[in-house]
């Protein structure tokens, strides 16, 4: 086998069995790797109604075949669990070097299964594979115990954690690992903090197989050069997702105040540039990546020294522009108290900010905040509300939950507000202007996420206003974007440096032996994204009548934004006063299905199905 590794190990945590099993030529031909790969064995293996924070959830750690490959940016991972978040199908991808360390020890994916009963790490050493003691890490940060980790193993291990908020399941707790890079959405830190989890440890000194390595080296190498010469390399280089924020509040898509806004005032204090100037103090990439989008940041805080990579872009949105933070030195401890304490920026923002808009409108009083003010743009506020989330303490023990279930307990109207699609809390773009991009957040697979369909741009290029041939494009990208996540790679080449996608399936197929076409890749992927559907739907028809998801059997309503988007118009910025009405959610949302060959409700046809090998 060329490319792969060739092989699944599989941990069970309840009885402490550790077994590996053969990849096999039939899960690769039709799943390609990654997301792909996590999502049939999640399919195939997880009844229907299970907790996802029971030992019945399994969860998946799985490479791409070109993880580890010498061509730019395979160093992509996804981990992947039924989701405490939305209770269906969840993955979140991470980059950093675990997915290339792992194919070097010798394996393509890993499966969690069971739970254990005190807190345990992963220990592996190529065919060395352990179950060691965690409880001297339990309770450590997730940027610490990292370190911690390094000191006691050796630094050359690569290390996934979590920090308390996962320890404490907290529904949008991530996977943390590199010091700053996270597998962020969905909660899957909380499902491993639910199997006793604390740490994943891999060092890999093994070799990959390549069927034709003169022609890699030779694409890499070209590749490479290409990606360093794209005139915006240099902007990528110094400033990375952060020199999106400025154009973000420029085009009023940058959520502020809970989504109230498109635009904070004075967004320049947290601008790349002010990054540049005060705060970055070195570049990091992931495995093999030409760009290193990574900034590694130092500021000072309350007279102390910290170190956070960041804040990304949607760090800057989540935290910059919906909680309000709106300078650099808060907002870099803002990313700081996220990362160390193991929780999605993304989430975790709109957790916040969704509390404080219930403050401001008086729906939380000082009664419920322990006396104190939990006004937009205090970090102190923040930082206790996080505190208090990631203990599961008082009613953060409510917000750990995600806006969703919390709007529902708090309600008062606060449902409204709740920013939410599926129990994911949505990213970074304000999209009562950007209906594409609204469409993507409504339809992707995982709930409220920006990154299967960037469509913003799309909506710039063709009209803001238009709704109509809009699913034409979100259907396009969901199938090219999450290609990048079952091969291994970053996409990000291709979306900021404009790298050729043809060069991916000639990578494929030079690494592989096996013929790919772009095309071909397409289909493989329209494949996985009509399966995490099926998933869906199966969990929505067996919770029928009970109170999972409202009582409801899976209809097109799990697909329709939060009431802010269709009820409530922006208040302030370039998109002040602009809507987008439940008519034209609806046409865009019929105009998707019928693409997508799905009935009206959204479910996958037979014929559909057949198409797909799925059926
Ligand atoms: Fe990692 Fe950024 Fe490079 Fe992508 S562009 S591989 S996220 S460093």
């Amino acid at each position: 086998m060329f490319a792969y590794a060739g092989k699944i190990l599989r941990i069970n945590l309840t009885n402490g069995k550790i077994t590996t099993e053969p990849l096999s030529e039939k899960l690769i031909n039709d799943y390609v790797g990654g997301r792909g790969f996590a999502a049939k064995i999640l399919y195939d293996e997880l009844k229907p109604g299970i907790d996802p924070l029971g030992p019945e959830n399994k969860l998946v750690m799985a490479s791409g075949p070109l993880a580890g490959l010498f061509l730019p940016a395979g160093g992509k991972l996804t981990f992947a669990a039924k989701s405490p978040a939305t209770n269906s199908y969840g993955d979140s991808n991470v980059g950093g070097h675990l997915a290339a360390e792992m194919k070097f020890a010798g394996y393509d994916m890993m499966i969690f299964e069971g739970a254990s009963p005190k807190p345990v790490f992963l220990y592996v050493f190529n065919d060395k594979v352990e179950i060691h003691d965690a409880q001297k890490y339990w309770g450590m940060g997730a940027l610490t115990v990292e370190d911690v980790m390094k000191n006691d193993l050796g630094r050359e291990f690569e290390i996934a954690t979590i920090g308390p908020a996962g320890e404490n399941k907290v529904k949008f707790a991530c996977i943390s690992h590199d010091f700053g890079r996270q597998a962020g959405r969905t909660g899957l830190g909380a499902v491993m903090g639910s199997k006793n989890l604390k740490a994943i440890a891999v060092k890999g000194t093994k070799s990959l197989k390549i069927a034709e390595p003169d022609k890699l080296l030779e694409l890499g190498r070209e590749t490479f050069i290409k990606c360093a010469k794209h005139p915006a390399y240099k902007v990528w280089l110094d400033q990375g997702t952060a020199g999106v924020t400025v154009w973000s509040n420029q085009q009023g898509s940058f959520p502020t105040r809970n989504f109230q806004s498109g635009s904070l005032e004075n967004y320049e204090k947290i601008s790349g540039d002010v990054m540049v100037k005060e705060t970055i103090v070195n570049n990091k990439a992931c495995f093999g990546c030409p760009m290193a989008c990574g900034k590694y940041a130092k500021f000072n805080k309350n007279g102390k020294e910290y170190f956070v990579e960041g804040p990304e872009y949607e760090t800057a949105a989540l935290i910059g522009g919906d909680c309000a933070i709106g300078n650099i030195t808060d907002l870099s401890y803002g990313n700081y108290i996220c990362d160390e304490l193991g929780i999605d920026t993304i989430s975790g923002g709109n957790v916040v900010a969704f509390a404080m808009e219930c403050y401001e409108k008086g729906i939380l009083t000082k009664k419920d905040t322990g006396g104190k003010d939990w006004k937009f743009g205090d970090i102190n506020a923040f930082e206790q509300i996080m505190n208090l989330i990631s203990r599961r303490e008082g009613l953060g023990s409510l917000l750990a939950d995600g806006v969703k279930v919390a709007s529902e307990k708090i309600g008062k109207g606060s449902e409204k507000f709740a920013m939410q699609i599926k129990g994911l809390e949505i990213s970074g773009y304000e999209s009562r202007k950007a209906p594409a991009m609204m469409l993507a957040y409504m339809t992707c697979d995982i709930g409220g996420h920006h990154n299967r369909a960037w469509a913003i741009t799309h909506d710039i290029q063709v009209g803001r206003d238009v709704f109509k041939g809009k699913s034409k494009r979100v259907i396009e990208l969901q199938h090219i974007r999450p290609v990048f996540d079952m091969i291994g790679c970053c996409r990000l080449q291709w979306v900021e440096l404009e790298l050729d996608l043809n060069y991916y399936p000639q990578f494929m197929t030079v690494s592989t032996g096996n013929k790919y076409t772009f095309d071909g890749l397409l289909k493989d992927s329209e494949r996985v994204w009509n399966l995490t559907r099926l998933f869906m739907i199966r969990e929505y028809n067996h919770a029928k009548g009970t109170p999972t998801f409202g009582g409801k059997e899976f209809g097109r309503y799990v697909d329709y934004p939060p009431a802010r988007w269709y009820e409530e118009t922006v208040v302030s910025g370039p998109t002040k006063g602009s809507i987008v009405s439940k008519e034209n959610i609806d046409l865009m949302l019929d105009e998707y299905y019928l693409a997508r060959g799905w009935d009206r409700e959204g479910r996958p046809s037979q014929e559909k199905l057949k198409e797909l090998k799925l059926a």
